[in-house]
């Protein structure tokens, strides 16, 4: 048992880590490769962006099993691998880290449309993410996070994979969201009000947003769900918004930007805080640190 749910419920917020991608890329991972395929190749590197995190204060570290289902492996051919992919990436992270960091099992859309939409077929989803998963505990992981989600059936049927995986593990569900002049909906549509009842409804343990915004709009982000929402609430923002800079993607908000906000997110009720494109380490320092702040400021 990870207690993770008894130590948000007694008002401990914890600290996640900040991107993955971004650190691969900078080690060597071509662009449009698979990143999942380093798990076979380069466990090391795994091992190394692990230790990072959890050195700069991180108290929850994820595997690089985002886009580990067998649906979204088969787009490179790893399909057959899913397994051993999977179990790799849990084993490297645990290598890496001390016995006190939990071990979150990333897991990210298949990039695959239900159908009407699309060309696939619910039991299809439910099928590749319950195979994913697995494996994954299989493995022994302390916590599920699905992430990035932008449909809701999607997301649910995750959500309803890894609860029929395990009755116990705590399952984390968060889904990018967009600004518009109406408010905040995933590019499919969902509001942050259905995010939080079907994702807890499915059986979702942690609900919130990751990806796709910076610090402010998340702070927004947390409030909504505050309002429709009894359960932790865990947020991953990025740093601010892509920019393309002499054909770099630069991402502009400061560990300091974002560490200003952290007040604001506990107040919403906010349990977990990580990074999502764009943070680093130092970003992860920087929230830990306020959160340590504020808790005993
Ligand atoms: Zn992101």
């Amino acid at each position: 048992m990870s207690g993770l749910m008894e130590r948000l419920k007694s008002g401990e917020v914890l600290t996640a880590d900040g991107a993955m991608g971004s650190l691969l890329i900078e080690r060597g991972l071509p662009t449009g490769d698979c990143p999942e395929r380093w798990n076979l190749d380069h466990p090391e590197v795994l091992e190394e962006i692990a230790r990072l995190y959890a050195e700069a204060g991180a108290q929850i570290v994820q595997t690089n099993t985002f886009g580990g289902s067998p649906l979204k492996l088969s787009h490179y051919g790893l399909d057959i691998c899913t397994e051993q992919i999977n179990v790799t990436a849990v084993r490297a992270v645990r290598k890496a880290v001390s016995a006190d960091v939990l071990v979150s099992a990333s897991c990210g859309p298949t990039g695959r449309m239900l159908k009407p939409y699309g060309d696939v077929e619910p039991e299809e989803i439910s099928a590749a993410f319950e195979r994913q998963l697995k494996a994954i505990l299989a493995e022994g992981v302390d916590m599920i996070c699905i992430e990035t989600m932008m449909d809701l059936g999607e997301a649910t049927l995750a959500v309803q994979a890894a609860r029929s995986v395990s009755t116990t593990i705590p399952i984390a569900a968060t889904m990018t969201f967009d600004l518009t002049k109406h408010g905040f909906f995933t590019v499919m549509g969902v509001t942050i009000e259905q995010a939080a009842i079907a994702l807890a409804e499915a059986g979702a343990d942690i609900v919130g947003s990751n990806c796709g915004n910076g610090i402010d709009n998340m702070v927004a982000i947390a409030e909504e769900f505050h309002k429709h929402s009894n359960q932790p609430i865990l947020i991953q923002s990025n740093a601010g918004l892509p920019e393309m800079v002499d054909n770099q993607i630069v991402y502009r908000e400061t560990p300091e930007f974002m560490a200003a906000r952290v007040p604001r997110l506990l107040e919403s009720g906010v349990g977990i805080i990580g990074g999502c494109c764009g943070t680093t380490p130092a970003h992860i320092t920087a929230l830990r640190t306020a959160i340590k702040q504020h808790r005993t400021g």
